[in-house]
């Protein structure tokens, strides 16, 4: 039975831990130390990397001094210099210990050496996708994030979305003023205050869900198009330049 669990770390990061109990490996270990405290015993078969920013990676360096054997994975074109086992679109990677296989695809637009990790149900796609948002564009270009997207869009409705910040409600607010008639919108934001209420995460999401609520998934909606030509009194009637004014009124919202 395999376990996917949150270990929260620095301010509003998730650590993914994905375990059976006896074995484990985690994805953007951002801390160590908590790390350590989760792991509780288990052995570490890996150390995955979606990404090379600090909050994803400072814990790396202890782990490996812990798990001198444990191989990190992360992005073919990463500036992060930890990585033993780089990987590009189209890639596999097994873990045997785990039964788990994914598959690797390249989503640039946070950042320029951005993967995320696809297994059956799965995916585990550090700050590109958030629930009800997308992280910011630090290095990318529209076209290159929007593009990521679009990937992230075909993998089926159930797939499990692993986002690594805790943002829905803040992303909420901004959805919501885009679409006040969304009566879904409505229904998630009330759901996600009570599990925030309750100190439960609001993740993992689906890609589902996200399709029908997230406004950077709507950039190619003629609906959302409009919306963004009121607001920014200008035409948007392509994709790329509806997730470029969604992407700027976002940063300032
Ligand atoms: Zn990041």
């Amino acid at each position: 039975m395999l376990i996917v669990e949150p270990i929260k770390a620095l301010s509003d990061n998730y650590i993914w831990h994905i375990h059976n109990h006896e074995f484990s490996i985690v994805v953007d270990p951002g801390d160590a130390e908590v790390v350590q405290q989760a792991i509780d015993g288990k052995s570490l078969v890996a150390i995955l990397i979606t990404h090379h920013h600090w909050d994803h990676t400072n814990g790396v360096a202890e782990l490996k001094q812990q798990y001198p054997d444990i191989p990190v994975y992360g992005p073919n074109n990463s500036p992060f210099e930890l990585i033993d086992e780089k990987l590009s679109e189209g890639d596999t990677v097994s873990f045997q210990q785990l039964g788990i296989k994914f598959n690797i695809i390249e989503i640039p637009g946070h950042t320029l050496d951005h993967i995320a990790y696809i297994n059956s149900d799965s995916v585990f796609c550090g700050d590109t996708l958030f629930s009800i948002g997308c992280g910011r564009m630090f290095e990318g270009t529209p076209e290159m994030f929007n593009l990521s997207l679009n990937k992230l869009k075909l993998l089926p409705d159930e797939t499990k979305v692993y986002c690594t910040h805790e943002y829905t409600q803040s992303n909420i607010a901004f959805a919501r003023s885009l679409e006040p008639n969304n009566q879904a919108l409505v229904e998630y934001q009330t759901q996600v205050n009570q599990w925030r209420q309750q100190g439960l995460p609001s993740l993992p999401t689906t890609i589902g869900r996200e399709k029908a609520l997230n406004p950077f998934l709507k950039a190619d909606d003629p609906n959302m198009q409009q919306r963004l030509s009121d607001l920014v009194r200008q035409q948007v009637s392509q994709p790329v330049s509806a997730f470029a004014a969604l992407r700027k009124l976002k940063d300032t919202f």
